[in-house]
Protein backbone atom coordinates (compact mmCIF):
# COMPACT_ATOMS: atom_id res chain seq x y z
CA UNK A 1 0.00 0.00 0.00
CA UNK A 2 2.17 2.93 1.00
CA UNK A 3 4.89 1.46 -1.72
CA UNK A 4 2.26 1.64 -4.32
CA UNK A 5 1.62 5.67 -3.10
CA UNK A 6 4.83 6.45 -3.22
CA UNK A 7 5.45 5.47 -6.50
CA UNK A 8 2.20 6.86 -7.69
CA UNK A 9 2.74 9.96 -5.67
CA UNK A 10 6.45 10.74 -6.75
CA UNK A 11 6.55 8.53 -10.31
CA UNK A 12 6.72 10.81 -13.05
CA UNK A 13 5.29 14.34 -13.02
CA UNK A 14 1.64 15.10 -14.30
CA UNK A 15 1.58 16.99 -17.22
CA UNK A 16 1.07 20.66 -15.84
CA UNK A 17 -0.03 22.30 -19.03
CA UNK A 18 -2.73 19.88 -20.18
CA UNK A 19 -4.06 19.66 -16.14
CA UNK A 20 -4.17 23.56 -16.27
CA UNK A 21 -5.88 23.46 -19.24
CA UNK A 22 -8.69 21.14 -18.23
CA UNK A 23 -9.21 22.27 -14.74
CA UNK A 24 -10.13 25.92 -16.70
CA UNK A 25 -12.39 24.18 -18.64
CA UNK A 26 -14.30 21.99 -17.18
CA UNK A 27 -13.94 22.65 -13.32
CA UNK A 28 -16.18 24.99 -12.21
CA UNK A 29 -14.56 26.66 -8.90
CA UNK A 30 -16.27 27.98 -6.57
CA UNK A 31 -17.18 31.68 -5.44
CA UNK A 32 -14.21 32.14 -8.28
CA UNK A 33 -15.03 33.99 -11.29
CA UNK A 34 -14.06 31.56 -14.15
CA UNK A 35 -13.92 33.99 -16.99
CA UNK A 36 -10.44 35.62 -15.19
CA UNK A 37 -9.57 32.09 -13.81
CA UNK A 38 -7.64 31.14 -16.78
CA UNK A 39 -5.33 34.90 -16.57
CA UNK A 40 -3.21 33.15 -14.25
CA UNK A 41 -1.60 30.48 -13.72
CA UNK A 42 -3.61 27.77 -11.39
CA UNK A 43 -1.66 25.86 -8.57
CA UNK A 44 -2.56 22.63 -8.76
CA UNK A 45 -2.02 20.43 -6.05
CA UNK A 46 -1.06 17.16 -5.59
CA UNK A 47 -0.03 16.50 -1.64
CA UNK A 48 -0.02 18.17 1.71
CA UNK A 49 2.25 17.31 4.55
CA UNK A 50 2.02 19.25 7.62
CA UNK A 51 1.74 23.13 6.65
CA UNK A 52 2.55 23.06 3.53
CA UNK A 53 0.73 22.07 -0.04
CA UNK A 54 3.19 20.72 -2.87
CA UNK A 55 1.96 21.71 -6.14
CA UNK A 56 2.30 19.29 -9.46
CA UNK A 57 5.21 21.75 -10.04
CA UNK A 58 6.87 20.58 -7.22
CA UNK A 59 6.15 23.93 -5.40
CA UNK A 60 5.84 24.74 -1.88
CA UNK A 61 2.86 26.54 -0.51
CA UNK A 62 2.12 27.13 3.12
CA UNK A 63 -1.71 26.52 3.73
CA UNK A 64 -2.18 29.87 5.75
CA UNK A 65 -6.14 29.69 5.48
CA UNK A 66 -6.08 26.10 6.17
CA UNK A 67 -7.54 24.78 3.08
CA UNK A 68 -10.83 27.22 3.50
CA UNK A 69 -10.48 28.00 7.83
CA UNK A 70 -10.82 24.21 8.41
CA UNK A 71 -7.35 22.33 8.68
CA UNK A 72 -6.54 21.55 12.43
CA UNK A 73 -3.08 19.53 12.18
CA UNK A 74 -1.65 20.73 8.75
CA UNK A 75 -2.27 17.89 5.77
CA UNK A 76 -2.44 14.24 6.36
CA UNK A 77 -1.73 13.89 10.02
CA UNK A 78 -0.52 10.48 10.17
CA UNK A 79 -2.45 9.06 13.18
CA UNK A 80 -5.68 10.45 10.83
CA UNK A 81 -4.78 9.16 7.80
CA UNK A 82 -4.35 5.56 9.49
CA UNK A 83 -7.82 6.01 11.51
CA UNK A 84 -9.63 6.76 7.95
CA UNK A 85 -7.35 3.71 6.15
CA UNK A 86 -8.50 1.10 9.00
CA UNK A 87 -12.16 2.16 9.15
CA UNK A 88 -12.42 2.48 5.45
CA UNK A 89 -10.87 -1.22 5.22
CA UNK A 90 -13.64 -2.52 7.57
CA UNK A 91 -16.84 -0.27 6.38
CA UNK A 92 -16.96 2.43 4.21
CA UNK A 93 -20.45 3.42 4.80
CA UNK A 94 -23.56 2.14 6.43
CA UNK A 95 -26.92 4.22 6.95
CA UNK A 96 -27.86 5.56 9.87
CA UNK A 97 -31.64 5.37 8.83
CA UNK A 98 -31.66 1.48 9.44
CA UNK A 99 -28.86 0.65 11.20
CA UNK A 100 -26.00 1.83 13.62
CA UNK A 101 -22.01 1.42 13.67
CA UNK A 102 -19.53 1.60 15.53
CA UNK A 103 -17.46 4.99 14.77
CA UNK A 104 -20.66 6.78 15.39
CA UNK A 105 -21.35 5.60 18.58
CA UNK A 106 -17.95 6.41 19.72
CA UNK A 107 -17.81 9.83 18.09
CA UNK A 108 -21.31 10.59 19.77
CA UNK A 109 -20.12 9.74 23.42
CA UNK A 110 -16.69 11.40 22.96
CA UNK A 111 -17.94 14.44 21.55
CA UNK A 112 -20.85 14.93 24.02
CA UNK A 113 -18.23 14.14 26.76
CA UNK A 114 -15.87 16.63 25.42
CA UNK A 115 -18.91 19.36 25.15
CA UNK A 116 -19.77 18.80 28.70
CA UNK A 117 -15.71 19.12 29.86
CA UNK A 118 -15.92 22.38 28.46
CA UNK A 119 -18.96 22.84 30.44
CA UNK A 120 -18.16 21.98 33.67
CA UNK A 121 -17.80 24.78 35.12
CA UNK A 122 -21.18 26.47 33.99
CA UNK A 123 -23.60 26.95 36.71
CA UNK A 124 -26.22 24.57 35.24
CA UNK A 125 -24.80 21.23 34.76
CA UNK A 126 -24.44 20.74 30.56
CA UNK A 127 -27.60 18.98 28.34
CA UNK A 128 -26.06 18.90 25.21
CA UNK A 129 -26.67 15.04 24.98
CA UNK A 130 -27.84 14.30 21.45
CA UNK A 131 -25.96 14.30 18.47
CA UNK A 132 -27.09 14.54 15.29
CA UNK A 133 -24.77 13.73 11.42
CA UNK A 134 -24.92 15.69 8.77
CA UNK A 135 -22.50 16.85 5.47
CA UNK A 136 -21.46 20.22 5.77
CA UNK A 137 -21.13 23.31 8.14
CA UNK A 138 -24.53 24.59 5.87
CA UNK A 139 -26.55 21.59 6.71
CA UNK A 140 -25.24 21.61 10.39
CA UNK A 141 -27.31 24.60 10.67
CA UNK A 142 -29.79 23.94 8.25
CA UNK A 143 -30.29 20.69 11.01
CA UNK A 144 -30.45 22.66 14.10
CA UNK A 145 -33.34 25.23 11.85
CA UNK A 146 -35.63 22.70 11.16
CA UNK A 147 -34.99 21.65 14.80
CA UNK A 148 -36.28 24.68 16.20
CA UNK A 149 -39.30 25.00 14.34
CA UNK A 150 -40.54 21.09 14.70
CA UNK A 151 -39.57 21.51 18.30
CA UNK A 152 -41.79 24.98 18.74
CA UNK A 153 -44.68 23.09 16.90
CA UNK A 154 -44.82 19.74 18.50
CA UNK A 155 -44.78 21.88 21.98
CA UNK A 156 -47.51 23.55 20.80
CA UNK A 157 -46.07 27.20 20.19
CA UNK A 158 -47.37 27.27 16.43
CA UNK A 159 -46.86 30.58 16.24
CA UNK A 160 -43.24 30.39 16.33
CA UNK A 161 -41.69 29.79 12.74
CA UNK A 162 -39.15 32.93 12.46
CA UNK A 163 -35.74 33.26 13.47
CA UNK A 164 -33.54 35.92 15.41
CA UNK A 165 -30.04 36.34 13.14
CA UNK A 166 -27.56 39.26 13.28
CA UNK A 167 -26.58 42.31 10.61
CA UNK A 168 -23.22 40.29 8.46
CA UNK A 169 -24.48 36.90 9.70
CA UNK A 170 -23.06 33.84 7.60
CA UNK A 171 -24.07 30.35 8.13
CA UNK A 172 -23.86 28.44 4.71
CA UNK A 173 -25.61 28.44 0.95
CA UNK A 174 -28.07 25.99 1.62
CA UNK A 175 -31.36 27.87 1.67
CA UNK A 176 -32.33 27.89 5.26
CA UNK A 177 -28.74 28.98 6.25
CA UNK A 178 -28.72 31.78 3.25
CA UNK A 179 -31.96 32.99 4.76
CA UNK A 180 -30.51 33.57 8.18
CA UNK A 181 -27.59 35.36 6.68
CA UNK A 182 -26.91 38.99 5.91
CA UNK A 183 -24.04 39.39 3.52
CA UNK A 184 -25.88 41.06 1.14
CA UNK A 185 -23.02 40.53 -1.68
CA UNK A 186 -24.06 36.31 -1.05
CA UNK A 187 -27.78 36.34 -1.44
CA UNK A 188 -28.84 39.12 -3.27
CA UNK A 189 -29.11 37.04 -6.21
CA UNK A 190 -31.46 34.64 -4.32
CA UNK A 191 -33.47 36.98 -1.98
CA UNK A 192 -36.59 36.22 -4.02
CA UNK A 193 -36.64 33.06 -2.92
CA UNK A 194 -35.24 33.44 0.89
CA UNK A 195 -37.74 33.96 3.79
CA UNK A 196 -36.91 36.54 5.66
CA UNK A 197 -35.88 36.56 9.36
CA UNK A 198 -35.14 39.23 11.72
CA UNK A 199 -32.06 41.06 11.69
CA UNK A 200 -30.47 42.64 14.82
CA UNK A 201 -27.38 44.00 15.59
CA UNK A 202 -23.67 41.87 16.39
CA UNK A 203 -21.79 44.80 18.49
CA UNK A 204 -18.34 44.35 17.64
CA UNK A 205 -15.80 44.24 20.54
CA UNK A 206 -12.90 46.67 19.85
CA UNK A 207 -9.63 44.93 21.05
CA UNK A 208 -8.30 47.99 23.17
CA UNK A 209 -9.22 50.78 24.64
CA UNK A 210 -12.52 51.82 25.50
CA UNK A 211 -15.94 49.40 24.69
CA UNK A 212 -17.84 50.82 21.94
CA UNK A 213 -20.82 52.89 22.74
CA UNK A 214 -22.49 50.72 20.16
CA UNK A 215 -23.13 47.65 22.96
CA UNK A 216 -25.70 49.65 24.93
CA UNK A 217 -27.77 50.77 22.05
CA UNK A 218 -27.40 47.29 20.11
CA UNK A 219 -28.94 45.84 23.53
CA UNK A 220 -31.96 47.81 23.62
CA UNK A 221 -32.75 47.77 19.61
CA UNK A 222 -32.20 44.17 20.82
CA UNK A 223 -35.30 43.85 23.30
CA UNK A 224 -37.01 46.13 21.51
CA UNK A 225 -36.96 44.07 18.64
CA UNK A 226 -37.76 40.99 21.15
CA UNK A 227 -40.43 42.79 22.99
CA UNK A 228 -42.25 42.87 19.52
CA UNK A 229 -42.34 39.97 18.29
CA UNK A 230 -41.09 37.22 20.67
CA UNK A 231 -43.86 34.80 20.46
CA UNK A 232 -43.35 34.49 16.80
CA UNK A 233 -39.56 33.32 17.06
CA UNK A 234 -38.45 30.21 17.10
CA UNK A 235 -35.07 30.46 17.65
CA UNK A 236 -31.82 33.06 17.67
CA UNK A 237 -29.03 31.93 14.88
CA UNK A 238 -25.59 33.58 15.69
CA UNK A 239 -22.22 33.30 15.12
CA UNK A 240 -20.48 33.19 19.16
CA UNK A 241 -17.34 34.87 19.90
CA UNK A 242 -16.80 36.15 15.92
CA UNK A 243 -18.69 36.68 12.72
CA UNK A 244 -16.14 34.75 10.04
CA UNK A 245 -17.25 35.64 6.95
CA UNK A 246 -18.17 39.02 7.73
CA UNK A 247 -14.39 39.76 8.04
CA UNK A 248 -13.42 38.27 11.28
CA UNK A 249 -15.75 40.56 13.60
CA UNK A 250 -15.06 39.73 17.21
CA UNK A 251 -18.40 39.95 19.42
CA UNK A 252 -18.74 42.47 22.39
CA UNK A 253 -17.79 40.64 25.49
CA UNK A 254 -20.66 39.01 27.48
CA UNK A 255 -23.00 39.91 24.75
CA UNK A 256 -23.70 36.70 24.28
CA UNK A 257 -24.95 35.72 27.74
CA UNK A 258 -27.26 38.62 27.04
CA UNK A 259 -29.06 37.19 24.65
CA UNK A 260 -29.09 33.57 25.92
CA UNK A 261 -30.74 35.61 28.76
CA UNK A 262 -33.10 37.09 26.98
CA UNK A 263 -33.73 33.47 24.98
CA UNK A 264 -34.61 32.14 28.61
CA UNK A 265 -36.90 34.68 29.84
CA UNK A 266 -38.91 34.67 26.27
CA UNK A 267 -38.44 30.73 25.64
CA UNK A 268 -36.95 31.24 22.92
CA UNK A 269 -34.26 28.66 21.44
CA UNK A 270 -30.47 29.42 21.51
CA UNK A 271 -28.73 28.02 17.92
CA UNK A 272 -24.94 28.58 18.15
CA UNK A 273 -23.19 28.23 14.78
CA UNK A 274 -19.51 27.10 15.72
CA UNK A 275 -19.53 25.53 12.65
CA UNK A 276 -16.24 28.43 12.30
CA UNK A 277 -15.05 29.64 15.50
CA UNK A 278 -15.61 26.38 17.43
CA UNK A 279 -12.95 23.29 17.24
CA UNK A 280 -10.43 25.16 19.23
CA UNK A 281 -10.45 27.66 16.12
CA UNK A 282 -10.90 30.59 18.62
CA UNK A 283 -9.72 28.48 21.67
CA UNK A 284 -12.11 25.83 23.17
CA UNK A 285 -13.78 23.13 21.65
CA UNK A 286 -17.39 24.67 21.91
CA UNK A 287 -16.54 28.71 21.53
CA UNK A 288 -19.60 29.64 23.71
CA UNK A 289 -18.18 27.57 26.00
CA UNK A 290 -15.86 30.48 26.63
CA UNK A 291 -18.14 32.55 28.41
CA UNK A 292 -20.12 29.42 29.80
CA UNK A 293 -23.25 30.35 27.73
CA UNK A 294 -24.72 26.93 26.79
CA UNK A 295 -26.97 27.11 23.85
CA UNK A 296 -30.06 24.76 23.39
CA UNK A 297 -28.67 23.46 19.71
CA UNK A 298 -24.89 23.68 18.64
CA UNK A 299 -23.72 23.22 14.99
CA UNK A 300 -20.06 22.01 14.79
CA UNK A 301 -18.07 21.57 10.66
CA UNK A 302 -14.97 22.59 9.26
CA UNK A 303 -12.82 21.75 11.92
CA UNK A 304 -14.27 18.56 12.97
CA UNK A 305 -13.04 16.10 11.49
CA UNK A 306 -9.65 17.77 11.48
CA UNK A 307 -10.12 19.20 7.82
CA UNK A 308 -9.73 15.79 6.62
CA UNK A 309 -13.48 15.03 5.76
CA UNK A 310 -16.53 16.70 4.85
CA UNK A 311 -19.41 16.30 8.16
CA UNK A 312 -21.75 18.70 9.89
CA UNK A 313 -22.95 17.82 13.77
CA UNK A 314 -25.84 19.42 15.20
CA UNK A 315 -25.89 18.67 18.62
CA UNK A 316 -29.42 19.01 21.04
CA UNK A 317 -29.89 19.57 24.16
CA UNK A 318 -32.27 17.66 26.42
CA UNK A 319 -35.00 19.64 26.26
CA UNK A 320 -34.99 19.47 22.45
CA UNK A 321 -34.49 16.04 22.04
CA UNK A 322 -37.56 14.86 24.44
CA UNK A 323 -39.80 17.06 22.35
CA UNK A 324 -39.38 14.83 19.02
CA UNK A 325 -40.54 11.36 21.26
CA UNK A 326 -44.09 10.00 20.78
CA UNK A 327 -46.05 7.17 18.79
CA UNK A 328 -45.04 6.94 15.36
CA UNK A 329 -48.54 8.20 14.26
CA UNK A 330 -47.61 11.41 15.84
CA UNK A 331 -44.83 11.82 13.49
CA UNK A 332 -42.69 13.47 15.85
CA UNK A 333 -39.83 12.05 14.70
CA UNK A 334 -37.31 14.72 13.36
CA UNK A 335 -38.02 14.88 9.74
CA UNK A 336 -34.62 14.78 8.42
CA UNK A 337 -31.41 13.12 7.02
CA UNK A 338 -28.84 12.98 4.49
CA UNK A 339 -27.59 9.78 3.04
CA UNK A 340 -24.05 9.50 4.26
CA UNK A 341 -24.99 11.30 7.69
CA UNK A 342 -22.45 10.07 10.03
CA UNK A 343 -20.30 8.19 7.57
CA UNK A 344 -18.39 5.78 9.37
CA UNK A 345 -14.67 7.37 7.43
CA UNK A 346 -15.87 10.67 8.41
CA UNK A 347 -16.78 9.83 11.95
CA UNK A 348 -13.56 8.02 12.68
CA UNK A 349 -11.00 10.68 11.26
CA UNK A 350 -13.15 13.17 13.62
CA UNK A 351 -12.87 10.82 16.52
CA UNK A 352 -8.85 10.35 16.80
CA UNK A 353 -9.23 14.38 15.88
CA UNK A 354 -10.74 14.39 19.35
CA UNK A 355 -8.64 12.47 20.93
CA UNK A 356 -5.20 14.06 19.28
CA UNK A 357 -6.77 17.49 20.54
CA UNK A 358 -5.83 16.18 24.52
CA UNK A 359 -2.78 14.03 23.60
CA UNK A 360 -1.24 17.33 21.62
CA UNK A 361 -2.60 20.06 23.95
CA UNK A 362 -3.72 21.45 20.97
CA UNK A 363 -5.79 24.37 22.93
CA UNK A 364 -2.36 25.64 24.31
CA UNK A 365 -0.80 25.63 21.09
CA UNK A 366 -3.88 27.73 19.60
CA UNK A 367 -3.07 29.98 22.61
CA UNK A 368 0.94 30.25 22.45
CA UNK A 369 0.85 31.27 18.39
CA UNK A 370 -2.13 33.38 18.83
CA UNK A 371 -0.34 35.13 21.26
CA UNK A 372 2.98 35.33 19.19
CA UNK A 373 0.66 36.29 16.19
CA UNK A 374 -1.10 39.19 17.87
CA UNK A 375 2.47 40.73 18.89
CA UNK A 376 4.21 39.92 15.94
CA UNK A 377 1.57 41.16 13.53
CA UNK A 378 1.43 44.81 16.03
CA UNK A 379 4.92 45.23 15.69
CA UNK A 380 5.33 44.20 12.08
CA UNK A 381 2.29 45.67 10.32
CA UNK A 382 0.49 47.20 12.88
CA UNK A 383 1.63 50.60 12.15
CA UNK A 384 1.47 50.67 8.52
CA UNK A 385 -0.95 53.33 7.05
CA UNK A 386 -2.95 50.94 5.21
CA UNK A 387 -3.61 48.46 8.05
CA UNK A 388 -6.54 49.19 9.98
CA UNK A 389 -7.36 47.65 13.56
CA UNK A 390 -6.25 43.52 13.15
CA UNK A 391 -9.04 41.76 14.69
CA UNK A 392 -8.36 38.10 16.36
CA UNK A 393 -9.97 35.48 18.24
CA UNK A 394 -7.13 32.69 18.54
CA UNK A 395 -6.24 31.54 15.66
CA UNK A 396 -8.91 33.23 13.77
CA UNK A 397 -7.29 36.63 12.24
CA UNK A 398 -9.01 39.67 9.98
CA UNK A 399 -6.28 42.50 8.86
CA UNK A 400 -8.87 45.11 7.80
CA UNK A 401 -6.77 47.00 4.46
CA UNK A 402 -7.71 50.60 4.65
CA UNK A 403 -8.09 52.68 1.54
CA UNK A 404 -5.19 55.55 0.46
CA UNK A 405 -7.95 57.98 2.99
CA UNK A 406 -7.79 55.55 5.85
CA UNK A 407 -10.74 54.28 5.48
CA UNK A 408 -11.77 51.07 6.42
CA UNK A 409 -14.01 50.52 3.09
CA UNK A 410 -14.87 48.21 0.08
CA UNK A 411 -17.32 44.92 0.17
CA UNK A 412 -16.95 41.92 -2.17
CA UNK A 413 -17.44 43.45 -5.09
CA UNK A 414 -14.51 45.57 -5.74
CA UNK A 415 -11.33 43.95 -6.60
CA UNK A 416 -10.24 44.45 -3.58
CA UNK A 417 -6.81 45.88 -2.24
CA UNK A 418 -6.69 42.66 0.36
CA UNK A 419 -6.90 40.72 -2.70
CA UNK A 420 -3.87 42.20 -4.49
CA UNK A 421 -1.95 41.48 -1.09
CA UNK A 422 -2.84 38.40 -1.09
CA UNK A 423 -1.86 37.76 -4.26
CA UNK A 424 1.60 38.90 -4.05
CA UNK A 425 1.91 36.75 -0.73
CA UNK A 426 0.93 34.05 -3.10
CA UNK A 427 3.62 34.55 -6.06
CA UNK A 428 6.05 35.86 -3.99
CA UNK A 429 6.38 34.30 -0.57
CA UNK A 430 4.03 31.27 -1.82
CA UNK A 431 2.01 31.31 1.04
CA UNK A 432 -1.59 30.79 0.80
CA UNK A 433 -3.36 33.71 1.75
CA UNK A 434 -7.58 35.00 0.97
CA UNK A 435 -9.30 37.99 1.32
CA UNK A 436 -12.92 38.87 2.28
CA UNK A 437 -13.76 41.87 0.46
CA UNK A 438 -10.90 44.36 1.66
CA UNK A 439 -9.96 41.87 4.96
CA UNK A 440 -7.22 39.37 4.86
CA UNK A 441 -7.63 36.62 6.97
CA UNK A 442 -5.30 34.43 8.34
CA UNK A 443 -6.53 31.13 9.29
CA UNK A 444 -3.38 28.38 10.03
CA UNK A 445 -3.52 24.71 10.67
CA UNK A 446 -4.19 24.88 14.54
CA UNK A 447 -0.66 23.04 15.23
CA UNK A 448 1.39 25.61 13.57
CA UNK A 449 4.77 26.40 14.66
CA UNK A 450 6.25 29.23 16.08
CA UNK A 451 8.29 29.38 12.30
CA UNK A 452 5.09 29.34 10.25
CA UNK A 453 3.81 32.27 12.24
CA UNK A 454 7.10 33.90 11.36
CA UNK A 455 6.74 32.73 7.19
CA UNK A 456 3.02 33.90 7.52
CA UNK A 457 3.59 37.93 8.72
CA UNK A 458 6.92 37.62 6.25
CA UNK A 459 4.31 37.28 3.53
CA UNK A 460 2.11 39.99 4.93
CA UNK A 461 4.90 42.31 5.23
CA UNK A 462 5.88 41.52 1.89
CA UNK A 463 2.41 41.75 0.35
CA UNK A 464 1.97 45.23 1.58
CA UNK A 465 4.20 46.30 -1.05
CA UNK A 466 1.49 45.31 -3.52
CA UNK A 467 0.11 48.85 -2.64
CA UNK A 468 3.34 50.36 -3.76
CA UNK A 469 3.35 49.24 -6.67
CA UNK A 470 0.23 50.26 -8.11
C1 LIG B 1 -18.20 27.88 6.72
C2 LIG B 1 -19.35 28.20 7.56
C3 LIG B 1 -20.60 27.57 7.35
C4 LIG B 1 -20.87 26.65 6.19
O1 LIG B 1 -20.11 25.51 6.23
P1 LIG B 1 -19.92 24.66 4.87
O2 LIG B 1 -19.22 23.43 5.32
O3 LIG B 1 -19.08 25.53 3.98
O4 LIG B 1 -21.24 24.40 4.31
C5 LIG B 1 -21.63 27.86 8.23
N1 LIG B 1 -21.44 28.71 9.25
C6 LIG B 1 -20.27 29.33 9.48
C7 LIG B 1 -20.15 30.24 10.64
C8 LIG B 1 -19.19 29.12 8.63
O5 LIG B 1 -18.05 29.78 8.82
Amino acid sequence: MSEARTSSRLGGLRDYKLLAEQDQTVLWHPYTQMAEYGEREPIIIERGEGPYLYDVRRRRFLDAFGSMWCNVWGHNQPDIVNAIQDQAARLCHASLFTVSHVPAVDLAVALTTAIKEDFKYAAEPPSLNHVFFSDNGSTAVEVAMKMALQYQNQVGRISRTQFLTFHYGYHGDTFGAMSASSIDAFRRKFAPSLFDCVNADYPMQIEEGERPDGIRSAEYAFEAILAGRADRLAAIVIEPVMQAAAGMRPLADDYLGKIKKYCREYDILLITDEVFTGFCRTGPLVASSAELVEPDILCLGKGITGGTLPMGVTVASEKVYEAFKGEWSEMKQFLHGHTYSGNPIACAAALRNLELVAEHKLKENVRARAREFHYILKRRIGSHPRVGEIRQRGLAIGIPIKDEKGKEAGGYEQRSDAARICRRAIDNSRVLLRPLGNVITICPPLNIERQQVDEIVDALEDGLKALDDA
